[in-house]
């Protein structure tokens, strides 16, 4: 019978893994938001965001409110890795009766203790100073926490039981009966129950501590997960300590086959019967029960205690855990197995003191081991939800069953490793988690909010408002009609160049085209054949050497010959004369379809006497040079016309072109009668916008953040393109840089610590733009970027570095949308109508691979232009396809 006893208070190794399998489900269903009313282990929100980092410093209040007494603590912290923190602290009792009054009452009596302390404690200097004093609340009673001082008690437990506070906010009720008391400059910062003060006493400097376990009289554990996943709290971002109240796991009956007959009476007497299951395997309050019913079932079994008087046993609470870890303490012999049960009034044999050891053993083997196993569901879950290989954990532990059985530590450690291999923990005891801890989180919550107003100072100014991007749309409005205005044109900064192209396509475009892209990433030249099918096309990428692209004019466009005739010869297309469309990406007077004046060279060009020359007519006479006749240029075009264009083949509505890649342009159908510097009022064209250079004449400098004109004197064109240099990918991670270097500087970055490397122009690039910002903090992403450029990065500077990226990028694709906004608002006008239904064809890198970029875009267009519905449409290869369709409704409509 012993061996069977024992045998069942022994759970066999896939038994537990399944049961860490189960444990991990109900903590999603306790986080999810759908599941989380039915969840048994509850995942409660602490609003705790962050570890004690070791700056934390000042003075802390702490008051708990404990099993009839209140204690009342004052720390201080001296920034020094909270290697020392100083403590004073006071019980007071509770009259009598309290537990079960007036809660009004209960909170005066709280504040009253707090003040007396004050008087007794405090040197003139706090108690006289006109800082207020922050004060930590331990409440052990279930809350709905909604924020770090916002709490709703759901319930009392643990003989608690005062009128008027259920459903009350008890941090408000607190705080106004501290506010009666003098001195009134306490203020209540945090609420928290204990196992979260004991997470929060294990970290030092340098070893946060982001588990704590509290295997007590209860059991419970707290955790740092990602705050996405607390999906009943509103924060997204970083991490958020949970409160698992693992106690009520098997409430749903997942547990029920480990439980033995000793388990299931222990609940039937207990005055919450089917509740807690877990908690009762494995809190000290439950685990002499366990015991006391084993050794009754056994005695009746005739297994224990033959023939003499067992009546002590029937009553209830007399095996304390105090008397189980005396026998099962005890290593050498049984004599003082035998004293303990003599003292209980049992006369036990030799035999059966060596067969209460054995199960006082088992029950408590099993308490550890379980521990271990909710552990272990833990450590995987961080392990994955961090998307890591391997995670490296310390633990704080506290409570009588830890403190007082000497094996627990050495189970817990082993067991979870044999549960989660891939994780490591490192077990580290804490000592006063509910007083120094509430201390902690107090101070940790401070130096959060110190740092939230810092952070909003620098990242402020680059947060816009709707109004402050109305004024940007009406500004661009403005812009664009001096742009469009014969007499104004010269001077606006929005040049709006009249492109010559006065239809869209409409389908039934057809035949092969040539098409030349200069001015991109490549120079290309291509063939296109539109088709009743579709578009097809060919193309080969050739290379401009740098003598070439900064030698002569004449050299230049010959070698452009040299490359379409090579094309021409692969292509065996040496005999046609295709229509041919010149994309031709650099800023142009055009004056005709096929005439068009540069207006200036960009991006590393310097070809010389080709400034103000028709470029077409320079391209034709390098192939009347060149000896070839069968050239027949009919368009040159900007590539955010080809954008539109290509589009505009799928969809007639596409009647926009907008560029977000290294640059930023845009182009849409404007009426003729509007367009002042092109005669003829019938019809539409194609306008360039030239937009990147909006804000040239100083209409946007109040928006020019420091960091958006540092950026700009270091560019090679200063003062130029400054609407461009707010929203392109040429620039954006250089304004993240420099916002990083003045965040470091302020000491709210890599701990003051700027990486040489951080200080290079442009290591920053675009691209980690998008990776950081990828949803779900794709963590090892963000730490190789980091390591590439030097930086010794916390998760905490990860998760500022994302808000640095998110904030750059919005209001890059906000301006981008008040732009368009602008846009669509003239078009809807234009055409005298109430709702305008547009197509825009886009493209460019930062556009199509940013994560949020399309989508920000998107979002603010409609907020800023509600009676416009704008759909987005990828180009794909808009320079190529784009020139060809040029090329083609010139064709069709001649
Ligand atoms: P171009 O405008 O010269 O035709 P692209 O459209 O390819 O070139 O855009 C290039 C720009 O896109 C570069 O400035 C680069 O910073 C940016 N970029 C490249 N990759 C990404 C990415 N993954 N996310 C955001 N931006 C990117
Ligand atoms: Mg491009």
């Amino acid at each position: 019978q012993i061996q069977r006893a024992l045998r069942s208070l022994c759970i066999p190794l896939e038994r537990l893994h399944i049961m860490k399998g189960h444990m991990m489900q109900d903590m999603c269903k306790g986080l999810s938001r759908q599941t989380h009313a039915q969840a048994k282990v509850r995942m409660l929100p602490t609003y705790i965001c962050s570890t004690p980092n070791g700056t934390e410093k000042g003075n802390f209040l702490v008051v708990e409110l404990c099993q009839n007494q209140v204690r009342t603590l004052l720390v201080t912290l001296y920034g020094d890795g909270n290697m020392s923190p100083q403590m004073m602290y006071k019980f007071f009792d509770m009259p009598e009766g309290m537990m079960q009054g007036e809660g009004e009452a209960l909170f005066n009596f709280i504040a009253q203790c707090v003040s007396q302390f004050l008087a007794e404690t405090t040197t003139p200097e706090i108690s006289t100073s006109e800082e207020f004093l922050p004060l930590g609340f331990v409440f052990p009673f279930t809350c709905q926490q909604t924020q770090l001082d916002k709490a709703e008690l759901l319930s009392w437990s643990k003989g608690f039981s005062c009128s008027g506070v259920v459903g009350k906010d008890v941090v408000q009720m607190l705080q106004s009966a501290i506010n009666k008391q003098e001195p009134s400059h306490v203020q209540v910062v945090a609420l928290m129950n204990d196992t979260v003060g004991t997470m929060m006493t294990c970290c030092t400097e340098g070893r946060p501590c982001e588990i704590a376990v509290v295997a007590d009289k209860g059991s419970n554990c707290c955790f740092m997960a990602e705050a996405y996943l607390v999906e009943m709290a509103e924060e997204t971002s970083g991490r958020m300590c949970v409160n698992t109240e693992w106690g009520c796991f098997g409430d749903d009956g997942t547990l029920n086959d480990i439980l033995t007959p000793y388990d299931v009476s222990v609940d039937e007497e207990s005055c919450n019967p089917g509740e807690k299951r877990f908690e009762k395997l494995v809190g000290t309050l439950y685990l002499g029960e366990i015991v006391r019913h084993a050794l009754i079932a056994l005695t009746a079994e005739k297994a224990l205690f033959t023939g003499t008087d067992t009546a002590v046993l029937k009553e209830k609470g007399v095996f304390t855990m105090q008397h189980i870890l005396d026998i099962i303490n005890n290593e050498d012999g049984t004599s003082d197995v035998k004293r303990v049960l003599e003292v209980l009034g049992l006369q036990p044999s030799e035999r059966d003191c060596g067969r209460v050891q054995q199960i006082c053993r088992a029950v408590v083997g099993r308490a550890a081991t379980l521990h271990a196993v909710g552990l272990a569901a833990i450590l995987s879950y961080m392990c994955q939800t961090r998307d890591m290989e391997t995670l490296m954990v310390n633990v704080g532990v506290e409570g009588e069953l830890y403190k007082g059985y000497r094996r627990f530590e050495e189970i817990l450690q082993s067991v979870s490793r044999l549960l989660s291999p891939e994780c490591l923990a490192t077990l580290l005891p804490s000592r006063d988690g509910s007083g120094r801890g509430a201390a902690m989180v107090t101070a940790v919550a401070l130096r959060l909010a110190a740092q939230r107003r810092a952070v909003n100072e620098v990242l402020g100014p680059l947060r816009l408002t709707h109004a402050d991007l109305e004024k940007v749309q009406a500004l661009m409005r403005q812009e664009m009609e001096r742009g469009l205005g014969k007499n104004t044109n010269a001077t606006a900064s929005v040049r709006m160049l009249p492109t010559y192209v006065s239809h869209t396509p409409d389908g039934t475009e057809r035949g092969d085209f040539l098409a030349l892209d200069l001015g991109g990433t490549n120079f290309r030249v291509l063939v296109v054949r539109v088709t009743e099918e579709g578009i097809s096309m060919a193309s080969e990428i050739y290379v401009i050497p740098a003598a070439i692209m900064q030698g002569t004019g004449d050299a230049l466009f010959e070698h452009i010959i040299d490359c379409i005739v090579d094309f021409q010869t692969k292509q065996n297309l040496m005999t046609q004369t295709l229509p041919l469309g010149f994309t031709f990406s650099f800023p142009c007077q055009q004056v005709g379809l096929d005439k068009a004046l540069l207006l200036t060279w960009t991006k590393g060009f310097t070809a010389s006497g080709c400034v103000g020359q028709d470029v077409v007519q320079l391209l034709r006479e390098a192939a009347h040079r060149k000896q070839h006749s069968g050239l027949r240029v009919v368009a040159l075009l900007n590539d955010t016309v080809g954008t539109m264009m290509s589009c505009g083949y799928d969809d007639p509505k596409c009647e926009i072109g907008l560029i977000v890649g290294t640059g930023t342009n845009a182009c849409y159908m404007e009426e003729m009668r509007n367009v002042g510097t092109v005669e003829g009022d019938q019809g539409r064209m194609c306008i360039n916008m030239e937009w990147g250079a909006f804000g040239d004449n100083g209409c946007l400098d109040h928006l020019f953040t420091h960091f958006d004109r540092v950026v700009d004197e270091t560019t090679i064109n200063p003062g130029k393109q400054r609407f461009e240099k707010l929203i392109s990918g040429m620039y954006l991670g250089e304004i993240v840089r420099q916002i990083l270097l003045v965040m470091t500087e302020k000491q709210l970055l890599f701990q003051g610590r700027a990486s040489a490397k951080l200080q290079t122009r442009n290591i920053f690039q675009t691209k980690f733009l998008s990776t950081i910002e990828l949803n779900g903090l794709a963590l090892r992403q963000i730490r190789t970027i980091l390591n590439e450029l030097e930086l010794d990065a916390s998760f905490e500077d990860s998760v500022l570095l994302r808000e640095v990226c998110q904030t750059v990028s919005l209001r890059a694709a906000q301006l981008c949308a008040a732009g368009l906004a602008a846009v669509v608002e003239k078009m809807r006008e234009n055409r005298g109508l109430e709702r305008l239904s547009v197509s825009v064809g886009v493209d460019g890198t930062l556009y199509k691979l940013h994560p949020c970029f399309s989508y920000n875009l998107q979002k603010t267009l409609k907020e800023l232009a509600p009676n416009c519905d704008v759909s987005f449409h990828l180009s794909e290869d808009g320079s190529g396809k784009g020139a060809a369709l040029v090329a083609a409704v010139a064709c069709r409509t001649a």
